[in-house]
């Protein structure tokens, strides 16, 4: 869904929005959404400048970190965005970056669209590890196996071939 900012006044600058799980295609192969995203929030304009604020809830599914069984995360986020348009950006001579600039985002001047929004916020949501559970033993380095369901004699084997090693040299 692209606002179109002439049309702001039509809807009093609100909006709201559901993404079917077809719908949004996520840049992240490995993140799907699940359950459909919901966004609604505020659009205000002032000048060239224009705001964005919502909230936003989905559910999306990732692989964990160690074992890579997909994992199942609830996403909530409450996001403001800036928009500026990209033709007063590039003349204005030097940008300094302030903190409460890092929300600062380029657009057409005429429309924004907030599916790269919703795009960007799920992504932003996700925390650094995804993990299944905190203590997920993850897969065996050497034969692929998934510890969590089933176990491997590697790691003895390689103890064992060291501590062969060592005997070989003593003798
Ligand atoms: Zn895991
Ligand atoms: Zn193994």
């Amino acid at each position: 869904m692209r606002i179109e900012l002439d049309k702001l006044e039509e809807f009093g600058g609100k909006f709201s929005r559901v993404y079917g799980i077809n719908q949004l295609s996520l840049d992240d192969r490995e993140v799907r959404l699940i359950d459909p995203a919901l966004v609604h929030g505020r659009i205000k304009r002032s000048g060239n400048e224009v705001e964005l604020s919502g909230e936003l809830t989905a559910s999306i599914e990732a692989p964990c970190g160690r074992c890579l069984q997909p994992v199942r995360l609830p996403i909530h986020s409450e996001f403001a965005e800036r928009f500026v348009p990209a033709v007063s950006w590039r003349a204005e001579e030097q940008h300094e970056l302030h903190e409460e600039d890092l929300n600062l985002a380029v657009f057409d001047g005429e429309a924004i669209d907030l599916e790269d929004v919703v795009r960007e916020e799920i992504l932003l949501a996700l925390p650094g590890h995804i993990l299944c559970s905190e203590d997920c033993k993850g897969l065996c380095p050497i034969c692929g196996i998934d510890r969590n369901v089933s176990s491997c004699q590697c790691e003895n084997k390689m103890i064992d071939s060291r501590w062969n090693k060592l005997k070989e040299l003593r003798t």
